[in-house]
């Protein structure tokens, strides 16, 4: 099946790629990436028990409370903009079909 694409100003194609994986063991819940999405895909909940950090021995407790989500995940457009600005690597992304 044919992959979502889209065009640049100056008419070139290309294949946007789409946040599908937030790793809830790397995430510090640090926010960078709630700033910048610019489409309310993300939001930040409580860490859960079978959310524990991978590594959290540079951490306090009470600063990793939180984690975040993909919580619209098909409101993304595939920019990127939060696997950039991510410290921890938590983003997974993937090039997707056209939906039905
Ligand atoms: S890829 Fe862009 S639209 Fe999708 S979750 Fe990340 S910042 Fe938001
Ligand atoms: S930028 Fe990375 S570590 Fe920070 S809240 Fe977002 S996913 Fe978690």
């Amino acid at each position: 099946m044919e992959n979502i694409t889209g065009l640049t100003l100056g008419g070139g194609v290309w294949t946007p790629e789409f946040a599908t994986v937030l790793d809830p063991k790397k995430c510090i819940g640090c926010g960078r990436c709630f700033k910048v999405c610019p489409r309310d895909v993300l939001d930040l909940i409580d860490r859960g028990e079978d959310m524990e950090l991978d590594d959290d021995e540079d951490y306090d407790e009470d600063d990793t409370a939180s984690v975040m989500t993909l919580a619209n995940p098909r409101d993304c457009i595939g920019c990127g903009a939060c696997g950039r600005v991510c410290p921890k690597g938590c983003y997974s992304y993937a090039a997707m079909p056209v939906q039905p």
